[in-house]
């Protein structure tokens, strides 16, 4: 038998053995290292720095949620949220690294 342990699992006291958490955590962290690795290439895009450069364009620089100057264009819904509408247009806005940074804490957060 392998060594077990006690942990809550929604809710609820559960016997657990060491081997199933590291399996979960495997997994999640190969995917985790799966996604981080494909919205890094899509960030270095071609597609994406010319349809990036295109919202800055279209709104002069200016931030589209605090009215600073922008240097990034953010996605409405997130990248990681939806990974389809990652160069859809109306899914993207100008914005400055502070309103990204907060918005990307918020989504993290379950705020957004
Ligand atoms: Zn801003």
């Amino acid at each position: 038998m392998r060594p077990q342990k006690l942990t809550m699992s929604r809710g609820k006291r559960v016997l657990s053995d060491y081997g199933s958490r590291q399996d979960e955590y495997a997994e999640y962290n190969r995917m985790r290292w799966k996604y981080d690795r494909e919205a890094k290439a899509f960030y270095n895009s071609k597609e994406w720095k010319a349809l990036s450069r295109l919202v800055l364009l279209e709104n002069d620089y200016v931030c589209e949620y605090c009215g600073d100057e922008a240097t990034m264009s953010d996605h409405v819904i997130p990248l990681k949220a939806d990974w389809n509408r990652r160069l859809d247009r109306s899914n993207l806005k100008a914005s400055c690294k502070r309103c990204n940074d907060k918005r990307a804490i918020l989504y993290r957060n379950n705020l957004l």
